[in-house]
């Protein structure tokens, strides 16, 4: 331990970095919040405001000109931006998550060319494994991507797809070796621009409204050969070896909503009166406060934990990313649905912005692995002996 390191707690970086950026969400990203949800729209003016600050793909590294944040204080960008509008947490979490399998399994010449254009808002990245039939079977891949000549052709259908649409990159899993099954699944990059990309009518969904999710379709794309990520075969490692690492920007986002939404109730008790007082006056009420404070506490404190896995590459990474995720989740669903209890009736609608952050949190619950998959993930990995190493 160094003595100028604060033990157990964030560096005076980490905590700037907050600073920062509750700075720009104050500005730009909450005021838009309840109209991009209500018109279900992209959130342009957080994503125009995220690249203006630097914090749209805070994880690329210096030398692509990214920002070259940690996984911590990734983490930090990402929950702060969900306390703020969880729609506009996707443009870090999901250009994380899309461009993650270049920086796992591409080439140098690979992750200069995304990376840098993906550090300049010159594109996002997206992240398509899900199919209509590949959901939690993720290895049950559909697409196909077939030799030509000295390029690739792929064929298929991607489900579910954030920011479809509106990312220029796209990160492909297709099937180069239909035999071998999860050995025979291959990462290739995807331009929005290739011939035959085309996307699905936007999902209607319960939450994260601003947020596009389409299908995206593969007809006949032919592709150069030095667009497939790293070895063929490989493309499933590097599927999974990057949702270990993203997860934690899931719990992230349930952690930020979690708090959004009990910032706004600890407001509106100190200022609702019934029965002549405050009605955070009532100890039945301050018993659900202190729960939901607890309960954020914990899921910030084992995502924080998970983070730090993330940066060092941790044996137990697996274990602690499915923990976080699965844990924050289920907070952010508990810690919101009592929120719209705080505010009674009011906080039924849309008048005021918990409704919002409630059908918002549901999706933590289900992306990037349902919970119930991140609950056989945590118990394959203690299973086979994975020990924490606190
Ligand atoms: C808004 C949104 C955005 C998304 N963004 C992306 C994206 O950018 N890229 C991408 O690739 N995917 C994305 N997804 C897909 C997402 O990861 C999947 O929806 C998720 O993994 C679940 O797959 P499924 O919907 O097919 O559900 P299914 O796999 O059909 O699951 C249905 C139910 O069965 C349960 N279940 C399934 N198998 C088991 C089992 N073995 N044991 C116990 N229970 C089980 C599930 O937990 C769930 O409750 C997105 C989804 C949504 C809704």
């Amino acid at each position: 331990m160094t003595a100028d390191q604060p033990m157990y707690a964030l560096s005076e970086e980490h905590q700037a970095i907050r600073e920062a950026v509750r700075a720009v969400c104050d500005a730009k990203v909450a005021p838009y919040a309840a109209e991009v949800d209500e018109e279900a729209r992209f959130p342009q003016e957080a994503h125009d405001a995220l690249v203006a600050s630097d914090f749209h793909a805070p994880h690329v590294a210096e030398q692509y000109g990214g920002a070259g944040a940690d996984a911590l204080a990734t983490v930090i960008v990402i929950e702060e931006v969900a306390r703020a509008d969880v729609s506009a947490s996707l443009i870090p979490a999901v250009n994380k998550l899309g461009s993650l399998p270049v920086i796992i399994g591409g080439s140098e010449e690979l992750k200069a060319r995304y990376l840098s254009k993906l550090a300049a808002g010159d594109g996002m990245f997206s992240y398509c494994l899900s199919e209509p039939e590949a959901g939690s079977d993720a290895a049950n891949q559909k697409t196909r991507a077939v030799r030509d000549g000295d390029g690739w052709v792929l064929n298929g259908t991607k489900r579910w797809i954030t920011n479809a649409g509106e990312s220029e990159f796209y990160t492909v899993l297709a099937m180069t070796d239909p035999d071998s099954r999860s050995r025979g699944i291959s990462a290739f990059v995807v331009e929005k621009s290739d011939e035959g990309v085309s996307f699905g009518a936007p999902e209607k969904k319960l939450g994260i409204k601003g947020s596009p999710t389409r299908e995206v379709y593969l007809d006949k794309v032919r592709i150069p050969a030095d667009r497939l990520i790293g070895e063929e075969g490989k493309g499933f490692e590097y599927a999974m070896k990057t949702l270990d690492h993203t997860r934690i920007t899931i719990a992230a986002q349930a952690v930020g909503v979690a708090q959004g939404a009990l910032d706004y109730a600890l407001g509106y008790v100190k200022e609702r009166q019934q029965f002549g007082k405050p009605i955070g006056d009532f100890q039945g009420l301050q018993f659900m406060i202190a729960d939901m404070g607890m309960k954020i506490e914990a899921a910030r404190q084992m995502t924080y934990a998970a983070a730090g896995r993330s940066e060092r590459g941790d044996a137990d990474l697996t274990f602690f990313g499915a923990a976080a995720k699965c844990f924050a989740s289920d907070v952010a669903m508990q810690v919101t649905t009592d929120a719209v209890q705080l505010l009674g009736g009011y906080g039924f609608t849309r008048d005021y912005p918990v409704e919002r952050m409630m059908r918002d949190a549901k999706i933590t619950q289900i992306y990037e692995g349902t919970n119930q998959v991140q609950r056989i993930v945590m118990a394959r990995q203690l299973l086979a002996g994975v020990q924490s190493d606190l």
